[in-house]
């Protein structure tokens, strides 16, 4: 069990621990206007916000509120703070699509690959079978191999969205879901989190269809690779709602190349796998509706 809380939140004169599912602690602070928060700026994040703001899909990502200098000279991003309109919500981060690294950054790691010998070690912690009989020969993996098998462990590669973390309404949080790769493992941490708020799956598939209906004629999407981008999911005993967060990874797609974010990755090809993410993501809480 992780409690990580790292501020408390005032809004409407409450006070009330804000939960970050995702990122390093320093990231993010409580925003100077009511009912902010503050990220850490990311020029390529701000870049995606401008734009994103005058899009079809500024209802479904987090206003963005301009530039903030904090006490301490940092510059951060000013965004909406989703969890303001809740009374104790549950939370969940799930991250979308098939990869989580940039076509540049498997590019820059191929450059000149090295064995790693750390890399190795993780990856036998995790599945010893995973390394080929070279690899363990000499003890080492290459950077882009180790890239690219990390995003099998769950279920990234193949349903194309991860569970980053669950906040629940007990109070418990776990960031543990690095290997939850089955759909049977998924749809069980799902079964918990909507747990006793029989009302959330409904609203959650209604707005996952506006979500997808929107990304449909969405310029942004059309020309955007949506990299370790995340969905945030938000209910309560009153209401439920998705957003689009985290666009810190997301770049303009370069000219004259088009993706359709659901056909196979391939490397170079810039297919981000995030219609493959939606889709399972709908088809099983469908499923987990008619339960
Ligand atoms: P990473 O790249 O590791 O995912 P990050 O530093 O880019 O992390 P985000 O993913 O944007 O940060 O956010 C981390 C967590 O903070 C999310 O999982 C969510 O719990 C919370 N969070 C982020 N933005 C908001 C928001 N606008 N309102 C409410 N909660 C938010
Ligand atoms: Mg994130
Ligand atoms: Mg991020």
């Amino acid at each position: 069990i992780v409690q990580w809380t790292p501020f408390f939140q005032t809004y409407k004169k409450q006070r009330y621990p804000w939960v970050q599912l995702a990122g390093h602690q320093g990231n993010f602070k409580a925003g100077p206007e009511q009912g902010t928060v503050l990220k850490k700026l990311c020029p390529k994040e701000e870049d995606c916000f401008r734009v994103l703001m005058k899009d079809v899909l500024r209802p479904y990502v987090p206003e963005y509120r301009g530039q903030v200098t904090s006490e301490d000279g940092e510059l951060y991003l000013q965004l909406q703070d989703l969890l303001s309109d809740f009374n104790q919500p549950c939370v969940m981060d799930c991250k979308i699509g098939v990869r989580t690294y940039l076509e540049e950054e498997l590019s820059k790691a191929k450059e000149k690959p090295k064995l790693r010998k750390d890399m190795y070690e993780k990856m036998i912690q995790i599945d010893p079978n995973a390394p080929s009989e070279d690899e363990h020969k000499a003890k080492g993996v290459t950077k882009p191999r180790y890239m690219v098998w990390r995003e099998t462990i769950s279920s990234t590669s193949t349903l194309g969205f991860r569970i980053e973390g669950i906040k629940k309404s007990d109070g418990t949080s776990t960031k543990d879901f690095k290997t939850t790769k089955s759909r049977q493992q998924i749809k069980q941490a799902f079964r918990e989190f909507v747990n006793g708020f029989q009302h959330a799956m409904p609203r959650y598939i209604q707005r996952l269809q506006a979500i997808r209906a929107t990304l449909e004629c969405s310029d942004f999407f059309r020309t955007h690779e949506v990299i370790g981008s995340s969905l945030l999911f938000v209910h309560d005993h009153y209401q439920a709602s998705v957003w689009l967060i985290d666009f810190a990874k997301t770049v303009g797609l370069p000219e004259n190349q088009q993706i359709d974010h659901s056909s196979t990755w391939t490397v170079g090809n810039h297919e981000d796998g995030y219609l493959i993410g939606i889709n399972n993501l709908l088809e099983i809480f469908t499923e987990l509706e008619s339960e």
